[in-house]
């Protein structure tokens, strides 16, 4: 480290730095012995300043224009362009993102705020007609107030951007509680929208543990939205903790997401989409592939194809652009993975390939594995692994195969792959999921679009696009009788 980053990283509260004698550190995935940064905990006290700042600051910033909003997040577009290298450097550095995908989610991150900058011009009401023809009736959306964002680690620029960008945009004002593991990045940011001239105390950044942090958010007076993605488990938490409160809740879960591969499909290309959905990323996505159920007429053939496109895949140093797969964000990560490939070694599956995780020292490193002949009850086939693991299992044909993928508490992303049009669309129809892809991977997300998912993996509140608006303002209804 520099005796830069072997300083104490701050809190961002009130527009203001703020360091604290109680830290953390975080090492390198892939290098664990390296230290990568000391950040301060936050505590109850830093809760509490940052829902003041956040309300003291929140009136002033909805009066401003929505142009003066929409050019503050143009601004930190151009800022995160200009800094891309270094800041997909620290995603490496946070959570062993592999280099190329680190940039493009720096780039993805800078599209995202100029989306909502676009989005904040559009329409901000309605005109109906009115019985009375003297009066004007019409909507106006308005800022929802104080915002709560909690975050999780897999992917720290983007699904942060794709809140904090609506959220002040909309001309509320924001605490946001990135996860541990990405708190590197989260620094990072609210130094760019800081530089980008975003008004002190509209958005706050409260590094710490969610466990300790949670109660004081979920408590505060002001909070009148929590924005929150994670594990089912956080998820649930937070809805109980806000059960007699009305501050409205988004939630957007876990998956187990399913491809079906029909007879018909062009089986190498089905491969390849499936090998980049179940591996990329190290199958940390919510959205990654991890249930295959393939038809048992070309079972063995598919089989061959997705090992050798798995195969291609290089495994190793984050660091170096020609990695596709680098290692998990953490040691937790590391034991849970670990525990599911003991499971499927013990006996629960056939391993095709992969299967074994390296030495801590090493870096967090697991090997990517595709399981076959997986006993039905395992919890490898309904638990969210959240590794480079994906389980290939034989079914009949489409309806078998669609009772086989919707079997699962979760419902985020599924695919298809076939060449028949009919089949597609009844897949679309009848897959309980609320993203649809037809011949592509699972993962893969436009910030113009909704994202969200269904059953177990969202409480129903749709984010991006215009549905983002839905959530982060408030609707009134005006009559007006001119006199
Ligand atoms: P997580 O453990 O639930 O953590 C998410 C965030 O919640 C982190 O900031 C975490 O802080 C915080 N947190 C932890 N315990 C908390 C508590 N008791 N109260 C309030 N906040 C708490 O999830 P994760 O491991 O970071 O992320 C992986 C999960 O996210 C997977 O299930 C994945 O599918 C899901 N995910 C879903 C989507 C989607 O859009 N549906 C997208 C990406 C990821 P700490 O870091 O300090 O623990």
């Amino acid at each position: 480290m520099t005796t830069a980053e072997k300083e104490t990283r701050p809190l961002f509260i009130g527009g203001k730095w703020h360091r604290r004698a109680e830290t953390f550190e975080r090492r390198d995935p892939s290098q664990p012995d390296t230290v990568t940064g000391i950040y301060s905990a936050a505590g109850s006290a830093d809760v509490d300043l940052a829902f003041a700042a956040a309300a003291d600051a929140q009136p002033g910033w909805a009066s401003t224009s929505a142009q003066t909003r929409s050019r503050i997040l143009r601004d930190a577009a151009e800022l995160i362009d200009a800094s891309a290298a270094s800041l997909a450097r620290t995603l490496t550095a946070d959570i062993g993102k592999a280099a190329r995908d680190a940039r493009a989610e720096v780039g993805r991150g800078a599209e995202i705020l100029r989306y909502f900058a676009g989005e904040v011009l559009q329409a901000n009401g309605e005109t109906y007609p009115s019985t009375d023809p003297s009066t004007l009736l019409m909507t106006m959306s308005e800022p929802v107030g104080v915002v709560g964002v909690i975050t999780p680690w897999n992917f720290p620029v983007a699904i942060p951007l794709w809140k904090l960008a609506p959220a002040l945009v909309f001309g509320n004002a924001v605490v946001w509680k990135p996860a541990t593991a990405a708190s590197g990045s989260a620094i990072a940011l609210a130094g760019i929208f800081e530089e980008a001239g975003l008004t002190p105390g509209v958005l706050n950044v409260i590094t710490g543990s969610g466990g300790t942090l949670s109660q004081g958010i979920t408590s505060a007076p002001t909070l009148q939205a929590l924005t929150f993605t994670g594990s089912e488990s956080t998820g649930l938490r937070l809805q109980s903790a806000l059960a007699d409160r009305t501050a409205t809740l988004q939630l957007e879960l876990g998956g187990k997401n399913p491809a079906i591969v029909l007879e018909d499909a062009d089986l190498p290309d089905a491969a390849l989409q499936v090998a980049r959905g179940a591996m990329l990323a190290t199958g940390q996505r919510c959205t990654a592939t991890s249930r295959c159920f393939v038809q048992r007429s070309i079972a063995s053939e598919f089989e061959q194809l997705l090992t050798e496109a798995v195969g291609r895949m290089r495994v190793g140093d984050p660091y170096d652009e020609e990695t596709d797969i680098g290692p998990l964000a953490s040691i937790e990560q590391l034991e849970t993975v670990s525990r599911y490939l003991d499971m499927a070694r013990g006996g629960h599956a056939r391993v095709v390939c992969g299967g074994e995780a390296q030495g801590h020292e090493e870096g967090y490193f697991v090997e990517p594995t595709i399981l076959t002949e997986v006993e039905p009850e395992s919890p490898l086939l309904r638990d969210e692994i959240f590794g480079p693991v994906v389980c290939l299992v034989e079914v009949d044909g489409f309806e078998d195969g669609i009772r086989a993928a919707n079997d699962t508490e979760f419902g985020l992303s599924t695919a298809v792959f076939t060449r028949d049009l009919g089949t597609a669309l009844e897949f679309a129809r009848r897959a309980e999921a609320g993203l649809v892809h037809i011949n592509r991977e699972t993962a893969g997300v436009e910030p113009h679009v909704p994202f969200g998912g269904l059953k177990g993996s969202s409480n129903k509140q749709r984010e991006q696009g215009t549905a983002a608006r839905a959530f982060f303002t408030n609707t009134k209804t005006i009559y007006m009788r001119p006199r």
